[in-house]
């Protein structure tokens, strides 16, 4: 499989390099040059496979020789390594959880299944790379946890000081080996700057860098999983399925669409936001318009420019129409959040967390607007203890703390501290 630029000027290249380089050289999103379509009949033993051996087969064919057989599946093995449980909250509508992994939140997968890829395609090979991201709280932990002991592999993670909870900043910050935190004394918006500069920077060609956010192909394609293992657990359902994603960045529910793609028998997909509404707002008005990101208590989808949105243009080659058909958006404020919150608390004594809480408003407001009967399935995209302030207040309850989070608070924060991005150079350079 070839990888091609968005912006189209760049020639196509191998899985490898796309995962080495992040971006392309000219700046665009890489892109698979064809979707590939799944056999009738692996949807039909798709219980007869365990996880792993499924994941396997939905990710080779992105691929191709480029990673051998036996090396993939152990890849995949590892990085599928916990439970995805599914929640029932009445009879139509579930929680699929997705924060059992180590550092409770979605991004492990994609961070692990990177992370284990681009220590396997770098073997034998001297040359460094450096993986640099920005983080408002939880791509950081994911990362961090997904690289540590990767060798060849150095790891800058940025974070604004002050600005990321204490659980996230123990999770980025102790855990020593190839991973170093940079404490930049700013908001999220100068850290992801910095790192847009450090990549643009001509005298830092002799570092290689690679990013690890979702717009790498290494952490947004094994996203894909989520939706099979889901597909896989309700079959028996034969009902019609809909999956409502928290969106943020908008890597999550374009490798959901990219599966719908690939054959799943996913029905509709619903973008669930905040107030940071510009695909809700797109979908309505066909005008793509950013606005400067706003604060919110789902602080991990305070996005106001989501750069996976081009993919999902591509998937259905920018025909809105087409789009319209297979995908929704619904933007929530806070205070809806809060509610909802409550709501799912009253029918389960179910603690969602307020990321989750917005994909459940959605689901609700789309199945309330159709007439065919569906079944529908929220991503619980973080455990409620890494937002326990908000989750804590609005249901008046305590939020205990798992063992594995205990250990990590026990540790000592190591951090670089930033002031400006020449900072950062001489620190790339040294
Ligand atoms: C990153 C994140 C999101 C948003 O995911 P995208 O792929 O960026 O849309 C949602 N919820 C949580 C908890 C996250 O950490």
């Amino acid at each position: 499989m070839k990888y091609y630029s968005l912006n189209h000027n760049s020639k196509p290249c191998s899985f490898a390099d796309a995962v080495k380089r992040g971006l392309a050289p000219d700046r665009g999103l890489y892109f698979p040059e064809k979707i590939p379509i799944l056999p009738k009949k692996f949807f039909n033993r798709i219980q007869d496979q365990s996880i792993p051996e499924m994941a396997f087969e939905v990710i080779k064919p992105f691929i191709g020789k480029q990673i051998n057989n036996n090396k993939l599946l152990e890849i995949v093995k590892e990085t599928l390594d916990f439970k995805f449980p599914i929640v029932e909250i009445s009879n139509n509508i579930a929680a699929l959880e997705l924060f059992q992994g180590p550092t409770l939140a979605f991004k492990d997968v994609g961070a692990r299944f990177m992370a284990r890829t681009l220590g396997y395609l770098k073997k034998g090979s001297k040359e460094k790379i450096t993986v640099m991201v920005a983080t408002s709280g939880d791509t950081g932990g994911a990362v961090a946890n997904g690289f540590l002991g990767v060798e060849g592999v150095k790891v800058v993670i940025l974070y604004p000081k002050g600005k990321v909870s204490e659980i996230q900043e123990k999770q980025l910050t102790t855990l020593g080996q190839n991973i170093s935190a940079l404490e930049v004394d700013g908001v999220f918006d100068d850290c992801q700057e910095m790192v847009k500069n450090a990549f643009l920077d001509a005298s830092l060609s002799s570092v290689q860098l690679t990013s690890a956010n979702s717009i790498n192909i290494g952490r947004w394609l094994p996203q894909m999983f989520y939706y099979f293992i889901a597909y896989r657990a309700l079959k028996y359902k034969n009902k019609k399925l809909v999956f409502s994603v928290p969106s943020g960045n908008f890597g999550n529910i374009c490798a959901g669409i990219l599966s719908q793609q690939m054959g799943l028998p996913i029905n509709h997909f619903v973008a669930s936001t905040n107030v940071n509404d510009t695909v809700p707002r797109y979908l309505k008005t066909a005008n793509y318009d950013p606005l400067p990101t706003k604060q919110t208590v789902s602080n991990a989808m305070d996005v106001g420019n989501p750069s996976n949105f081009v993919r999902i243009k591509k998937i259905f080659n920018n025909d809105i129409y087409r789009m319209k058909k297979n995908f929704s958006g619904y933007s929530y404020t806070d205070d809806q959040t809060k509610k909802a919150l409550k709501k799912i608390f009253s029918k389960k004594k179910y603690i969602a967390d307020p990321h989750g809480a917005v994909g459940y408003l959605g689901l609700q407001e789309y199945i309330s607007t159709q007439k065919d009967d569906f079944y529908g399935v929220f991503l619980e995209t973080a455990h409620p203890v890494k937002f326990k302030d908000t989750v804590e207040k609005t249901l008046n309850l305590k939020v205990p703390i798992p063992n594995r989070l205990k250990e990590t608070l026990s540790k000592k924060k190591v951090s670089i501290p930033i002031r400006d991005y020449n900072e950062l150079r001489s620190y790339l350079l040294d």
